[in-house]
């Protein structure tokens, strides 16, 4: 099995999306052993139908101290549209979804659109993944380390695991329990897929704001958000994919709507987008029959409290820590700072002769109480945006996309 840097310390990564490969390229730059593992294989990692784009804002502070600075310089890769300024907006405009009038920019520190897939690309180059690696179940044994159990019947161990592993981790049911690591229904479905329009409607979605733009619908508080997610080509509109989310609040949908089916959602999906101005209005109706939309329920940790780290031998790290509900564009930006304090701690260790108890209890200790505060922060915009009653109480208009500080748990 392939392995890293220094011997001393060996650490067991489970999971290589942003926060697990992030957290490999920083306990690489910091000479630290460890192996990361992942479920997908080489060729569905790639080839995942399942990709959006994400803003990205505060967090992006957190990636220098981990990525070595060849990557930090071609960080620009990773923009849904390279070609654009960083510093291109200044905020997320939202929109009532009837008229088109804009209500208020969800203010933002430099916001981007970064895509998921680049990102993943650009952060694993020079990383040795392991694929086709599912875990199964962890536990530390008698000798202290911690060993990991994978689908295929193979084992690993190592002396600190980190799950990475996403909002559905096993690393979180191996430290909490099956039932105390289950995660929490909001009453909020979403669609959210990639489309590409044709060159005229393309460039007319982009006219009114380069990277991103939503609304909310009056009648229904419907969410209809459009983004970039990818330019292959700057000059030809028709190879921008663009990122459709449309979500509301599950009740509003009239009983005779059938979400079960492929031809259910569409239709639903049409019929709303024909209510909205422009250019949501055109965007929806442009989608074709036939397109198999995806249908996602908001979910987030609510059981989430202290959890045993077996003498700091086991922890969680970005969505497997905290997973929440996406309307307030925080859980990327969290995920970031996770994996550049849980390196920071490890050095510690490394170096500073730390133990790894105390190193990895306090690291553990800020990611609750941070992601614990933006969970039920994020829950309060999800729920409080798609109510046009709510809409102007909810989180973004008082503390817009900034990170949540603990005293905005009574304010926002
Ligand atoms: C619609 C939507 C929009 C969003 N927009 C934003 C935004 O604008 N800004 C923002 O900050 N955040 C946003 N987010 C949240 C963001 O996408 C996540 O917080 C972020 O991707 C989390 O990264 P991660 O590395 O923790 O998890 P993931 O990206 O989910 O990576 C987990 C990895 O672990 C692997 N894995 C899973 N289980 C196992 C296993 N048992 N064994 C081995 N490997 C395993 C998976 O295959 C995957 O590669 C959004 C989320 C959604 C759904």
């Amino acid at each position: 099995m392939a392995t890293d840097g220094k011997k001393d310390l060996h650490v067991l990564i489970v999971g290589a999306g942003t926060s697990g490969l992030l957290t490999a390229q920083g306990l690489k730059k910091a000479s630290i052993s460890f192996t990361i593992f992942e479920s997908e294989t080489t060729s569905t990692y790639q080839t995942r139908p399942r990709e959006w784009g994400m803003t990205l804002h505060w967090g992006s502070t957190h990636i220098a101290s981990c990525l070595p600075p060849e990557l930090v310089e071609r960080f620009h890769e990773a923009y849904a549209d390279p070609s654009q300024a960083p510093d291109a907006a200044t905020g997320l405009p939202i929109r009532n979804g009837k008229t088109g009038e804009l209500i208020m920019e969800m203010k933002a520190e430099k916001p981007y659109r970064v895509s998921r897939k680049k990102m993943r690309n650009l952060f694993k180059e020079g990383i040795d993944v392991q694929y086709g690696k599912q875990v199964e179940r962890a536990s530390v044994g008698e000798d202290g380390k911690v060993k990991v159990e994978f689908e295929d019947g193979s084992t690993a161990t190592g002396d600190v695991l980190v799950g990475c592993d996403g909002a559905k981790s096993r690393v979180r049911e191996s430290i909490v329990g099956t039932e105390a690591a289950k995660l929490t229904d909001v009453p909020v479905s979403m669609f959210n897929f990639p489309y590409k329009f044709d060159a005229e409607l393309a460039s007319r979605i982009r006219q009114q704001n380069h990277l991103f733009t939503t609304s909310i619908h009056p009648d229904h508080g419907t969410m209809f958000w459009l983004s970039i997610q990818d330019v292959p080509d700057p000059s030809k509109p028709e190879t921008w994919t663009f990122q459709i989310l449309q979500s509301w609040i599950d009740d509003t949908v009239p009983p005779s709507t059938d979400l079960s089916t492929f031809e259910g959602r569409l239709a639903f999906f049409k019929k709303r987008s024909a209510e909205w101005a422009e250019p949501w209005r055109s965007a929806g109706l442009a989608v074709k029959e036939g397109t198999q939309i995806p249908l996602d329920k908001g979910t987030y940790w609510g059981r989430a409290s202290k959890w045993d780290n077996r003498a700091g031998r086991m922890t969680l790290c970005g969505d497997a820590a905290h997973p929440m509900t996406p309307h307030r564009g925080q859980g990327l930006n969290n995920a970031l700072q996770d994996a550049s304090n849980f390196v920071s701690a490890l050095l510690k260790v490394q170096i500073g002769g730390q133990s790894l108890q105390q190193a990895v209890q306090e690291y553990d200790d800020e990611v609750l109480e941070r992601g614990t505060l933006e969970m039920s922060i994020s829950l309060k915009q999800t729920l409080f945006i798609h109510n046009w009653e709510t809409l102007m109480q909810s989180p973004m208009v008082k503390i817009g996309m900034h990170q949540a500080k603990k005293e905005d748990a009574s304010e926002a």
